[in-house]
């Protein structure tokens, strides 16, 4: 049975605790035990990224990018391999993994560049015989917390531009996905890292969440709104810095002028690929009045013809949910949406496949309103709400109403509503005639509201985070 270790200092080190890694596609298999770090192992951790920092944040710019460029190397050749390891154990289908794990190394390749590439300015001073350089700095130890439902992208968007700007890491994985971030980290630690730069610890964030932010100068953190919320509290008492990418409950606007079979394509895919586990799916279907009919039973017959069945099984389109507390979760919103007087042309069943595993179909609400529970909180299942909207004025209104702001789309084949869209959701990105879910590598990510807390992730936007600004005087 594989060990998913922690890596302290340069070493493979045993936890506390043991705990079982489930494949959701058949929980009869036992894919991996995860070894959990004890609070001390992770102060022995950030001890240890302390110590390697002062000589990895001035280290050559090519010895750093020939590093990132290693770690993508060897993942873009194994990403077969490793596409299988996150499929089996997140439960999203193998194509998908295989282009996660794709995506991660691009991301890997795309800071390799980017690391020689910082540059600074430098300014006349308003004072005779001075000189003025503004420079970055790398920020110093970086705590970084991801959840299970991208297990290599999110970590490589965190990870690649910590240690490209000279920063050194402590990298808590989610508790599910440990087989992920052990392949990750052994890949990381092979690459030429010198120990201590990058760290992995096991654990169950409610028990050493407050050791992951001792003594260290910055977090990055991806997950649930309650725990982000903690996190950038508990950040700002020790004033460290901190970024937190939380949930959506993101809408996807259908007017009249829409080509409808775009229209259904954005949001069978926005919806319920990858079981609806995305903090970009569409969960809100604001769809006018003209086009409302046609749309939703558009959207039921595709509904009806997906495969949903294990993860690896060729054809499969939609995995199972990744475990129990989520299944649970998913069935407990239908609950509500039904007691709420919501329609279901759509209903989500429990499924039996070849293999027992956590099976749902999807689940289409209909005559929903916006003020409902299922339209205010973020499910995070294979179940999408469709709101009637009497025009495109509506729509747009009630779009904008809810807590969160992380991606908004429209479809319309008309300039006039794209751009008013465009300018007005209130949103970190919009997206016309495409799915609000499905992003490229290589350009800012991020939310307003309650969807994301700091500065942008991704792309060349990245080095606001992972870089601290130094103004330098001289004079000459
Ligand atoms: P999810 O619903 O996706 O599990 P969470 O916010 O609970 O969302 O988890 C996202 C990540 O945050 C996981 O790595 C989890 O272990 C971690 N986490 C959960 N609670 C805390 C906490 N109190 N402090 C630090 N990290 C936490």
């Amino acid at each position: 049975m594989t060990q998913f270790r922690n890596l302290i200092g340069g070493e493979w080190v045993t936890g506390v605790t043991t705990v079982d890694n489930i494949n959701p596609s058949d929980t009869n298999e036992i894919i991996g035990q995860a070894s959990h770090a004890s609070a001390q192992q992770v102060a022995d951790a950030i001890a240890a990224a302390r110590h390697a920092f002062p000589k990895w944040s001035v280290s050559n710019t090519q010895l750093r990018s020939d590093i990132l460029s290693n770690i993508a190397n060897e993942l873009f050749a194994r990403k077969d391999e490793l596409g299988e390891l996150l499929a089996r154990e997140e439960g999203k289908t193998r194509a998908e993994a295989i282009g996660e794990v794709g995506r991660a190394a691009n991301i890997f390749r795309f800071f390799a560049s980017e690391v020689v590439r910082i540059r600074g300015e430098k300014m006349a001073s308003v004072r005779p015989g001075i000189d003025v350089e503004i420079s970055r700095d790398a920020v110093g130890v970086i705590t970084i917390i991801t959840p299970w439902n991208f297990p290599f992208a999110i970590p490589a968007w965190k990870i690649a531009p910590a240690l490209a700007f000279g920063n050194t890491v402590v990298f808590k994985p989610a508790e599910l996905t440990p087989g992920s971030a052990w392949a990750l980290a052994d890949i990381i630690s092979r690459a030429g890292t010198p120990p201590g730069v990058f760290n992995l610890v096991n654990g169950v964030g409610a028990e050493i969440g407050d050791a992951l932010l001792d003594g260290v100068d910055a977090v990055t953190f991806t997950g649930s709104v309650r725990t982000g919320r903690q996190i950038v509290d508990k950040a700002m008492g020790r004033m460290i810095r901190v970024q937190a990418e939380m949930g959506g409950k993101n809408p996807l606007v259908v007017v009249d002028d829409a080509d409808l079979d775009v229209a259904v394509g954005c949001a069978v895919d926005g919806a319920f690929f990858q079981a609806g586990q995305r903090c970009t799916a569409s969960s809100r279907l604001i769809v006018t009045e003209g086009i409302h009919d046609r749309f939703v039973n558009a959207v039921k017959e595709r509904l009806g013809k997906l495969v949903i069945d294990n993860a690896l099984k060729a054809g499969t389109q939609i995995g199972p949910v990744v475990d129990k507390r989520q299944l649970d979760q998913d069935m407990r919103y239908m609950d509500i949406g039904i007691k709420e007087g919501a329609q279901t042309p759509i209903k989500g069943e429990l499924l039996k496949r070849a293999t027992p595993g956590y099976y749902l179909s999807p689940t289409l609400f209909t005559e929903t309103t916006n003020q409902m529970q299922i339209n205010r909180e973020e499910i995070f299942g294979p179940v999408a709400s469709v709101i009637r909207v009497r025009d495109y004025e509506e729509a747009i209104s009630v779009a904008n109403d809810t807590p969160f702001g992380l991606s908004a789309g429209i479809c319309t084949t008309s300039q006039k509503y794209a751009r008013h869209f465009r300018m007005h959701a209130e949103a970190g990105l919009t997206m016309l005639n495409l799915a609000t879910a499905g992003l490229d590598y290589h350009v800012p990510f991020g939310g307003r509201k309650a969807s994301s807390y700091g500065v942008r992730e991704q792309g060349t936007y990245a080095i606001e985070f992972y870089t601290i600004v130094k103004t330098s005087y001289l004079s000459v």
